[in-house]
C-alpha cells in the first residue's frame, strides 16, 4: 500500500507528527536524513499505525501515492533549502510539498514561487503546539495554492487539534506565506501574553507581597474566568512547583534571563516594516532582551528608586482584583495589535486573510489557546471589516470597565518602581487610539521646520510648507 502522507525529519516534531497521522489511520512514509532515526520511530512506535520507512529520497518518494504529499519537518533556514533541492527533481507537477518548520514568511514566498514554476504546490504551514501538540493535536496554519489544501486539508483535520465544538483546528490561511506570517504573529502574541503573566506575578510578588504559592492560587482562580487559558494555567503549575535541590520554590531558583528563537523578533521587524504599532508585542521582546543584558544590570543596581513596604492583607487582595483587569485589558490590547499586523500583512501581500478564521484555529492546540479566542472570533464573524479589535462592543464595554483599575495598577507599579513595560505599553496604545488629537501635530510641525517635510492641515486639503528661515509665511508644497 502506498502512503497517503510523508515526514522527512524526523526530530521531536517530526516524529510526533508522523506518529499523529498513522495514530489517525492513515498510512505514513517516514525518511530522515541520517537513517538511523527513521529506524528508531519504527522500532520504538511501530505498533501505533501503518508507518513506510524509507532510507533513500528516491524510496521516500516512491512510497507516496499520487499527487504526492510530504512534509518537510526539518531546520528551518539553509537545511529546508537544501532538502527541497534534494527532493524537487524527485516529484512531479501537482505534487505537494508542505514545509512545517519555523520558516520566515519571506522564505516561504520564495520556496513557492520556485517550485510553482516546476509545477510544485509548496505550502508553507505553521505548526504550534510544541512536541506535545504535534503528538495529540496541533494547531495548523497553512498557505499555498487552494488547490493544494482541497487535497491536504482532510488530512490536517484528522490530526489538528480539535476546539472545544468539535472544530478541527486547521484552515486554509491564504497563497504563499500567509500561513507562516499568521504563525509568526501568532508567535509575537504568545510573547506579548507572556511578559502579562510575567508583569502580574512581579506585582503580586513585590507589590501585594504574595508568596509563589499564594500566586499560583490566585492565578489558579483567574483560570475559571475570562482570562482562563494555557499560558496562565501553566503558571499556575510552575509557580506551585518547588526545587528538588533547594526545597525553594522552582521560580527563585531559575536564572532571571529569558532566551528566544527569533519569531517574536521577526514579527516586531515585519511590524516595523508594515508600520503597524506592535508596542506590546515590542515591549515583550526588548524585556527579554533587557533580562539578558547581565553585564547593563549589574552596572545599574545602585540607581536610585522608591523604598515601599508589601501592602497589608485586604488591600492585597483588592490589589489582585486590580492586577486582574490590568491583564485582562492588556491583553485585549496585544491581541488588538496582532490582528491588526495580520490584517496589514494581508492587505500587503493580498492574501485574503479571514481574521475570524484565525482566531478560531488558535482556540485549541496552540501555546496561546484560550477561551478567550472564540470572543475574538465572534467579532469578526459579527463584523468582518473590524479595525481594532477594541472597537468591537463586547470589548469596548469591558475595558472600559477595566480601565480605572488598570490605571491605577500602572500608576502603581510607577510609583514603586516596579517595571511593567507590557501593561504601560498596553495602556499607552489604548489611551492613544481615544485621543482626539495627538502631539504628532507638533511633530509634524518640527519635521516641517528642520526638514522642510511638509505638512497637512485641518481647515483644507492640500500639502504646506512654512518658511521657517524667512518670513514665516506659508506656501503650498503639492
Ligand atoms: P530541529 O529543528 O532540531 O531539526 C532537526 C531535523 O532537521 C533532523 O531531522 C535533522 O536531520 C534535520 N536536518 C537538519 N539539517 C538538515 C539538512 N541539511 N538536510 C536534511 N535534514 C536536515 O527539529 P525539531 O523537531 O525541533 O523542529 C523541526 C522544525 O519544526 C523546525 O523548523 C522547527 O523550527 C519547527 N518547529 C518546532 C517546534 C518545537 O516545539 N520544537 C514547534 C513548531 C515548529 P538529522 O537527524 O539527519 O540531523
Amino acid at each position: 500500500d502506498k502512503a497517503q502522507i510523508g515526514v522527512t525529519g524526523l526530530a521531536v516534531m517530526g516524529s510526533n507528527l508522523a506518529r499523529n497521522f498513522a495514530r489517525n489511520g492513515l498510512t505514513v512514509a517516514v525518511h530522515n536524513r541520517t537513517a538511523a532515526r527513521t529506524r528508531a520511530l519504527v522500532e520504538e512506535f511501530g505498533d501505533e499505525g501503518a508507518f513506510v520507512p524509507a532510507e533513500s529520497a528516491e524510496d521516500f518518494v516512491a512510497a507516496l501515492e499520487r499527487p504526492r504529499r510530504l512534509i518537510l519537518m526539518v531546520k528551518a533556514g539553509e537545511p529546508t533549502d537544501a532538502v527541497i533541492r534534494e527532493f524537487a527533481p524527485l516529484l512531479e507537477p501537482g505534487d505537494v510539498v508542505i514545509d512545517g518548520g519555523n520558516a520566515h514568511f519571506e522564505d516561504t514566498r520564495r520556496r513557492e514561487k520556485e517550485l510553482r514554476e516546476l509545477g510544485i504546490h509548496f505550502v508553507g504551514t505553521g505548526i504550534s503546539g510544541g512536541e506535545e501538540g504535534a503528538l495529540h493535536g496541533p494547531s495548523i496554519m497553512p498557505g499555498g495554492s487552494a488547490e493544494s489544501y482541497a487535497s491536504l486539508g482532510p488530512l490536517l483535520e484528522r490530526i489538528a487539534a480539535k476546539a472545544k465544538d468539535g472544530t478541527p483546528c486547521v484552515t486554509h490561511i491564504g497563497p504563499d506565506g500567509a500561513g507562516h506570517f499568521v504563525k509568526m504573529v501568532h508567535n509575537g502574541i504568545e510573547y506579548a501574553d507572556m511578559q502579562l503573566i510575567a508583569e502580574a506575578y512581579h506585582l503580586l510578588r513585590t507589590v501585594a507581597g504574595y508568596s509563589p504559592e499564594q500566586i499560583s492560587r490566585t492565578f489558579r482562580s483567574w483560570n475559571t474566568g475570562r482570562l482562563d487559558s494555557y499560558l496562565i494555567e501553566i503558571t499556575a503549575e510552575v509557580l506551585s512547583h518547588i526545587d528538588d535541590a533547594t526545597d525553594e520554590p522552582f521560580v527563585d531558583v531559575v536564572a532571571d534571563e529569558a532566551e528566544q528563537k527569533g519569531t517574536g523578533r521577526w514579527t516586531v521587524q515585519i511590524a516595523l516594516d508594515l508600520g503597524v504599532p506592535v508596542s506590546g508585542i515590542a515591549e515583550a521582546v526588548f524585556a527579554r532582551a533587557l533580562s539578558g543584558h547581565t553585564d547593563l544590570r549589574r552596572a545599574s543596581r545602585e540607581l536610585p528608586g522608591p523604598a515601599a513596604a508589601p501592602l497589608g492583607e485586604a488591600e492585597a487582595a483588592a490589589f489582585a482584583d486590580q492586577v486582574e483587569q490590568a491583564l485582562y485589558a492588556s491583553k485585549v490590547v496585544s491581541y488588538t495589535q496582532g490582528f491588526h499586523q495580520i490584517r496589514a500583512g494581508g492587505e500587503a501581500y493580498d492574501w485574503g486573510i479571514d481574521l475570524g478564521a484565525v482566531a478560531a484555529v488558535w482556540r485549541a492546540g496552540c501555546i496561546i489557546r484560550a477561551a478567550f479566542l472564540d470572543r475574538i472570533r465572534a467579532a469578526y464573524d459579527a463584523e468582518p471589516g473590524l479595525v481594532s479589535l477594541l472597537s468591537d462592543k463586547g470589548f469596548t464595554e469591558e475595558i472600559g470597565a477595566a480601565q480605572d483599575d488598570w490605571r491605577a495598577v500602572v500608576a502603581g507599579a510607577a510609583l514603586r518602581g516596579v517595571p511593567t513595560p507590557g501593561f504601560s505599553a498596553a495602556l499607552a496604545y489604548y489611551d492613544a487610539l481615544r485621543a482626539e488629537r495627538l502631539p504628532a501635530a507638533l511633530t509634524q510641525a518640527q519635521r516641517d521646520f528642520f526638514g522642510a517635510h511638509t505638512y497637512r492641515r485641518t481647515d483644507r486639503e492640500g500639502s504646506f510648507h512654512t518658511l521657517w528661515g524667512g518670513d514665516r509665511s506659508e506656501v503650498r508644497a503639492d
